[in-house]
C-alpha cells in the first residue's frame, strides 16, 4: 500500500475547506490544508461578515432619523470611515485567528501558501516549492470576481474585494451589476453618504428573486437617492485628475470617484493543475462533482463556490461537512441544494425561502398568492414611508407552501425560521393555525386569511400543450 504524508490536502481554507479539515481530522484523518491569502476565505476576510457590519453601519443613518419621531432630539452625528474599516478589520482579523486555532486544535497542519495541483496524488505548495503526497485532494478554493464588462480603463474599477478597505469614503460611486453583491453595496454607500449610481444591463435588479420584490428593492434604492441607470453598460472608464469619467452605451458620461465591477463570481481553478490531472470542469471552469462532492478523478473532491452549486456560505459548510463525514467518518450523506433560505442586506432587506411565484407557477397546476403590503408599527411614529411586503406561494392542490419571500426589517431572520416550516413541508393551514404574536410585523405570515390570486394551467385541449394559458384572479 503506498505511504502518503497526509489522508488529506485541502486546498483553500474558506467556508468549506475550513470545515471539512476539522472533521476529516476529527475522524482521524491526517489532514493538511494551504490558504494563499488569509484563513477564513471570502466570507469572513471579505463577504458575508464585513458585509453586514458594514450593513449595521449604514443603518444608523436611519435610526437617528427615525428617532426623533420618538421624542429623542440628536446633535452632531457624523461619520468616520477608516474608524469604521479599522474595527472591522480588528473583528475579521479575530474571526481568522480562531479559525487558524480551532484547525491548529483539531490536528490539521496549516500551509500559508498557495498550492497547485501536481497529479493526483501530489500537490505543489508555491511558497517553499514543497511537494505534499496525499491520498486525497479537497479542492475549496472558491470563486473570484469577473472583471467584466472588458471595456478600455476597465482596469481603474475594483471588486468587492477592495471595496472594503479604500482609504476614504468615496464621494461619488458607480457600481455597474444588478446581483446582491451590487445591491448591498449601493444600499451600504447610499447611507453612509455617498451619491451612488448603479448601472446593470437588465430593466431591474436580483434577477431570479420575486418579482414583487424586486420591485420593491428597486424602490428602496431609488428612495434611498441611488441613481439607476436599467438597460445599459459601461463602454469606457476615463481616469481624470480628480476620479474618472464612465460613458455608457446610451450616451451618459457619469463622474466617480470608485468604479466597482459586481457583474459576478466565477470559481477560482485557474493554474491549479486541474485539467493535467484530468479533473472535469463546467462550461464556468467549476469542477464538476457528483452528491457527494467527488470529481470524475477518484482521489479529487471538491466543495463550495468552486463547484457552481449555490454560492453561499452554509452551503459551503454543509458540503464541506458532508464529504469530511462521507469520506471519513463513514457516514454517507449527499447534501440537498433544495430550500435553502437567503437574504439581500440592501435596505429594506429581503428574506426568502424556497419558490417565487413565478418558479411556481411554471411547476404546479394550481397555484394561490397570499401578499400583505402594510406600515410596519414603528413607521407610525417615525414618520417613514416604508412599507414591509410578505408574500406566501401556496400550492393550490395540496395546500402545501412553496415559498415565502418577505422586504423589510428582519426579513433575513425571519427567513431562517420560516426556512423549518417550508422544509418541513407545512401547510398553508399550518399557518392559518399559529397563533399571532402582537405587535410584530411577522405575525402578518400567519393572519393572511385573504387570498390575493390564483393562478390555473388550463388542461391542454386537442389542440396540444401549447393551447394551455395561465389566469390570474
Ligand atoms: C461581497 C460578498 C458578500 C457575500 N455575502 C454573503 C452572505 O451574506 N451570505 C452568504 O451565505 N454568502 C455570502 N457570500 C458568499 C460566500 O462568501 C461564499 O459562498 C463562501 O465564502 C464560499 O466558501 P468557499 O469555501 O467555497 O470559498 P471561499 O470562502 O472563497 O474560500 C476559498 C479560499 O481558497 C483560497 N485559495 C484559492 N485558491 C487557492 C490556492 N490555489 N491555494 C491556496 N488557497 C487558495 C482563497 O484565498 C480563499 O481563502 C458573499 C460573497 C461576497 C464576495
Amino acid at each position: 500500500m503506498t505511504d502518503y504524508e497526509v489522508d488529506l490536502f485541502v486546498i483553500g481554507a474558506g467556508s468549506g475547506g475550513v470545515r471539512a479539515a476539522r472533521i476529516a481530522a476529527a475522524h482521524g484523518a491526517r489532514v493538511m490544508i494551504a490558504e494563499e491569502f488569509r484563513i477564513g476565505g471570502t466570507c469572513v476576510i471579505r463577504g458575508c461578515v464585513p458585509k453586514k457590519l458594514m450593513v449595521y453601519a449604514s443603518r444608523f443613518k436611519d435610526h437617528f432619523s427615525d428617532a426623533v419621531g420618538f421624542g429623542w432630539t440628536l446633535s452632531g452625528a457624523s461619520f468616520d470611515w477608516p474608524k469604521l474599516v479599522a474595527a472591522k478589520e480588528k473583528e475579521i482579523t479575530r474571526l481568522s485567528a480562531i479559525y487558524r486555532s480551532n484547525l491548529e486544535k483539531a490536528g490539521v497542519a496549516v500551509v500559508d501558501s498557495r498550492a497547485t495541483i501536481e497529479d493526483v496524488h501530489h500537490v505543489h505548495l508555491v511558497a517553499d516549492g514543497r511537494k505534499v503526497s496525499t491520498r486525497l485532494i479537497l479542492i475549496a478554493t472558491g470563486a473570484a470576481p469577473v472583471f467584466e464588462p472588458d471595456v478600455p480603463g476597465r482596469d481603474h474599477a475594483i471588486t468587492s474585494n477592495e471595496i472594503f478597505d479604500l482609504a476614504s469614503l468615496p464621494k461619488r460611486l458607480l457600481i455597474v451589476g444588478g446581483g446582491y453583491i451590487a445591491v448591498e453595496f449601493a444600499a451600504i454607500f447610499a447611507r453612509l453618504g455617498t451619491e451612488v449610481s448603479l448601472v446593470m444591463r437588465g430593466e431591474n435588479v436580483l434577477r431570479g428573486f420575486d418579482e414583487d420584490l424586486r420591485t420593491g428593492v428597486r424602490d428602496g434604492l431609488a428612495h434611498a437617492g441611488v441613481k439607476l441607470h436599467f438597460g445599459q453598460q459601461l463602454t469606457r472608464i476615463d481616469k481624470m485628475p480628480a476620479g474618472y469619467h464612465v460613458s455608457l452605451t446610451k450616451g451618459a458620461v457619469l463622474d466617480a470617484d470608485h468604479v466597482m465591477i459586481a457583474t459576478g463570481r466565477l470559481p477560482n481553478t485557474k493554474g491549479l493543475g486541474l485539467e493535467q490531472a484530468g479533473v472535469v470542469l463546467d462550461g464556468f471552469g467549476a469542477v464538476k462533482v457528483d452528491a457527494f462532492s467527488k470529481s470524475n478523478v477518484e482521489s479529487i473532491y471538491a466543495v463550495g463556490d468552486v463547484t457552481n452549486r449555490l454560492a453561499l456560505t452554509p452551503v459551503a459548510i454543509r458540503e464541506g461537512h458532508a464529504f469530511a463525514d462521507t469520506v471519513f467518518g463513514g457516514k454517507p450523506e449527499a447534501v440537498e441544494h433544495s430550500t435553502i433560505p437567503t437574504a439581500v442586506f440592501s435596505t429594506p432587506e429581503l428574506g426568502t425561502v424556497g419558490l417565487t411565484e413565478t418558479e411556481a407557477r411554471e411547476t404546479f397546476d394550481c397555484v394561490d398568492i397570499y401578499m400583505a403590503k402594510f406600515r410596519p408599527l414603528k413607521a407610525a411614529l417615525s414618520g417613514r414611508d416604508e412599507k414591509t411586503l410578505m408574500k406566501i406561494i401556496v400550492d393550490g392542490g395540496t395546500d402545501r407552501v412553496l415559498g415565502v419571500h418577505i422586504l423589510g426589517e428582519d426579513a433575513s431572520e425571519m427567513a431562517q425560521i420560516l426556512g423549518i416550516a417550508v422544509k418541513m413541508g407545512a401547510k398553508k393551514a399550518d399557518f392559518d393555525a399559529t397563533m399571532a404574536l402582537h405587535p410584530t410585523s411577522a405575525e402578518e405570515l400567519v393572519t393572511m386569511r385573504t387570498r390575493t390570486a390564483r393562478f390555473e394551467r388550463e388542461i391542454p385541449g386537442p389542440e396540444g400543450p401549447d393551447a394551455g394559458t395561465i389566469a390570474g384572479e
